[in-house]
């Protein structure tokens, strides 16, 4: 009989998946289990066990949705199968979360819990739209309700008459389906009709909208608007919102939709650059890349690493190849003990960091050529052997440049792109409908598949904005006719997103 496991019960917070805890995000490292609510940010469960056992428990009416009974089943099933179970349940667990019920149930076999607390939705809006709950001047206390219980039905546990007296905030829960019963009852005893209402629904995501209307008009701007659960229900004088507080929704790329369209991998990165910015981030994966280390080039430049003065790294995809094949081979940073190392751009010396390898030299420019000219200013490399383990695609330029120094180069393929796409039919929609605002793109490759899959016209009549990350891209645009709206004056894809902001706030 294996021991009794153990429960977290975790709010994953608002939305936005980096406003959960430190405390939180430990624990789902370490699950061997994850009950997840559906407003429980998705993202999150990234950070689980790749062996994690992850149990998804929306609790919406219709095929596929779970009863409380059945979680609170399910949830002292995997306890006493011995596991570390995290509930993660949308922002704070308590706050009209049924965690009672919950802790009842493990509570009557003898598990133990923990409850870890997460920031509710109403405290985010709030804070995410510029509504304040409690400013001194006009709320000197707010209430939080359920819009759930609003219907009327008998033994609710919500008293109107005390609601629309209420002298503060009103902040409602799962209300946006009893609105119209919401604002009838309001009125009806004695709440003046032209109270300020906000509703905010998507908090803290970049999909985040807010709308406002008086008490007597919400019932139709919310129609009108078609604002949809999860949204919170604010009323009173807060719910007019103070400009100057209002920095979400304010930044530069606040509503704008990006794609990305590089690897799977550089895809999620960019796409949290874009989302650390306020804009939605859209992947579309061009390609994906497939090492080239069992070639002979390769093997044979390997066995002589050490004759070779400098080895020159271009991209972060490199160096996670190499060093993908020297875990393989059950080596480590050591064979680089005889070599200087060259890393082109920060990102790239980051990745070699990763594997403990300080590089001896990062170009503060980012372009191949720009590498070799300051690599020749800063050694003499005369008669220098040199190593480039790069993507078989890139240009001769630094080649070149390096054996005008004087340099023995040996410019070995490590990996190249081979095309792969996301759904082009579900982004040609979205574009179609006017829901994308620029593509961007950071390197030939991606631009020449991408267009396999989605015609020049197309973006242009869906007016779509395109960013390149460097000259080299951007002719490749313009040879396929591609307007370029910018060409970002750094080459990287910081640079990039810093380009398209300028644009955004003139
Ligand atoms: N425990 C949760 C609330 C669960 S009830 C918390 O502490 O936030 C579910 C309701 O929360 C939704 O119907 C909606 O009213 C609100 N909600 C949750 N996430 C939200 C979000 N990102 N934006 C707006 N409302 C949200």
């Amino acid at each position: 009989m294996p021991s009794k496991g153990f429960v977290y019960l975790v709010g994953a917070g608002p939305g936005r998946a980096d406003l959960i805890t430190l405390r939180g995000a430990e624990l789902i490292k370490t699950a061997d289990c994850i009950i997840a609510d559906k407003l429980a940010n998705p993202a999150l469960l990234e950070l689980a066990r790749a062996d994690a056992e992850i149990v998804n428990v929306p609790k919406r009416i219709g095929a596929g949705s779970f009863t409380q009974d059945q979680i609170n089943e399910i949830l002292v099933r995997k306890a006493l199968e011995g596991k570390t179970v995290v509930r993660l349940k949308g922002g704070d667990p308590c706050v009209f979360g049924r965690v009672t019920e919950e802790v009842v149930a493990l509570n009557e076999v003898g598990v133990k819990f923990e409850i870890v607390p997460g920031i509710t939705a109403a405290i985010a809006a709030s804070e995410y739209t510029g509504i304040m709950l409690t400013d001194r001047r006009y709320s000197s206390q707010v209430a939080f309700i359920t819009g759930r219980e609003a219907d009327g039905k008998q033994g609710t546990n919500i008293d109107w008459d005390v609601l629309a007296r209420f002298p503060g905030t009103l902040v409602f829960y799962m209300g946006i389906g009893t609105l119209p019963l919401i604002a009838k009852e309001l009125i009806a005893n004695g709440r003046d009709a032209s109270t300020p209402v906000a509703l905010v629904a998507n908090a803290t995501f970049p999909t985040q909208r807010v709308v406002r209307a008086p008490l007597n008009e919400i019932v139709e701007t919310c129609q009108r608007e078609k604002i949809e659960p999860p949204a919170l229900i604010i009323v009173g004088a807060a719910a007019e919102g103070e400009s100057e507080l209002d920095w979400f929704m304010k930044q530069p790329l606040f509503g704008q939709s990006i794609v990305s369209t590089r690897d799977a991998a550089g895809n999620a990165e960019f796409a949290r650059m874009i989302a650390n910015r306020g804009a939605r981030p859209v992947e579309f994966p061009t390609f994906a890349i497939k090492p080239l280390t069992e070639g002979n080039a390769f093997l044979h430049a390997l066995a002589e690493l050490t004759t070779y003065d400098w080895v020159i790294f271009t991209s972060p995809n490199g160096v996670d190849v190499f060093f993908d094949v020297m875990a393989t081979l059950g080596k480590d940073a050591r064979v680089f003990a005889s070599n200087r190392l060259a890393a082109l751009g920060t990102k790239t010396a980051d990745a070699l960091a990763r594997y403990g390898i300080r590089a001896d030299f990062v170009p503060t420019v980012f372009t191949g050529r720009e590498l070799g000219t300051q690599l020749i200013a800063l050694a003499n490399l005369h008669e220098k052997k040199i190593l480039l383990l790069r993507s078989e695609l890139a240009t001769s330029d630094l080649v070149e440049v390096l054996q005008q120094g004087g340099a023995q180069v040996n410019d070995v393929p490590l990996y190249t792109a081979v095309p792969q796409t996301g759904d082009p039919a579900a982004l040609r929609e979205q574009i179609e409908q006017g829901q994308i605002h620029w593509l961007t793109f950071a390197s030939p490759s991606a631009v020449r598949n991408f267009f396999k899959r989605i015609p020049v016209d197309v973006v242009s009549a869906g007016n779509v904005k395109v960013a390149s990350i460097g000259p080299v891209t951007t002719a490749q645009l313009d040879k396929l006719g591609v307007h370029v709206r910018l060409t970002a004056p750094e080459h990287t894809t910081d640079g990039l997103l810093g380009a398209i902001e300028q644009v955004e706030s003139r």
